[in-house]
């Protein structure tokens, strides 16, 4: 892929606030664009396909990995997920700058790829305020809620082969400081 530095990597624990970081990134910046995902995981109340993720079946999803037709994928708490990569490639010939807001998995291989990529590791003031953020959110069972959680030190012990690692206490404070680091 030409023009790497185009390529932003956003990543962290599930609950750890990438998402909400990412939308103001949005607004503040028009120049970028975020990809949208591709899961097996079934839709929360208010998701729409297309505009959330494109929510896939399994044998979709297999067969998008088998004709290499993402990124790069990986499997997340029981279910798969994983960035297109032909839009991408159309909107960084086009001038945008492409973010990425996966997990820790995926970034790892984005970040393989294409060395020449950005990549920011978003981390909790600290594990109880992670769980606190991802139980308020309210859009998980139980056995989500601990595999994330689980899966979340992990993800934290990564944090140090990332480009940049930004603690994420306040959202807008967050927001400026990865919008400096892109710019
Ligand atoms: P959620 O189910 O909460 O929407 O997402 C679960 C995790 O998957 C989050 O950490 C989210 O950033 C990550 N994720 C979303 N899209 C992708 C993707 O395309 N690839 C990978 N590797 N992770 C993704």
């Amino acid at each position: 892929m030409k023009n790497p530095k185009k390529l932003i990597v956003i990543t962290g624990p599930s609950g750890v606030g990438k998402g909400t970081v990412v939308k103001n990134i949005l607004k503040k910046d028009k120049n970028i664009w975020l990809s949208i995902s591709a899961t097996t995981r079934k839709p929360r109340k208010g998701e729409k396909h297309g505009e959330d993720y494109y929510f896939l079946t399994i044998e979709k999803f297999k067969e998008m990995i088998n004709n290499e037709m993402f990124l790069e994928w990986a499997e997340f708490a029981g279910n798969y997920y994983g960035t297109p990569v032909n839009i991408i490639k159309e909107k960084i010939k086009n001038g945008y700058k492409v973010i990425l807001e996966i997990e820790v998995e995926g970034a790892c291989q984005v970040r393989e790829k294409f060395s020449d990529t950005i990549s920011i590791f978003l981390l909790p003031p600290n594990k109880k305020e992670l769980e606190k953020r991802i139980r308020s959110r309210g859009t998980e069972n139980e056995k989500s809620i601990l595999q994330r959680l689980e899966r979340a030190d992990f993800e934290m012990s990564s944090s140090k082969d990332f480009d940049y690692v930004v603690k994420n206490y306040v959202i807008d404070k967050t927001t400026d400081e990865i919008l400096k680091i892109i710019s």
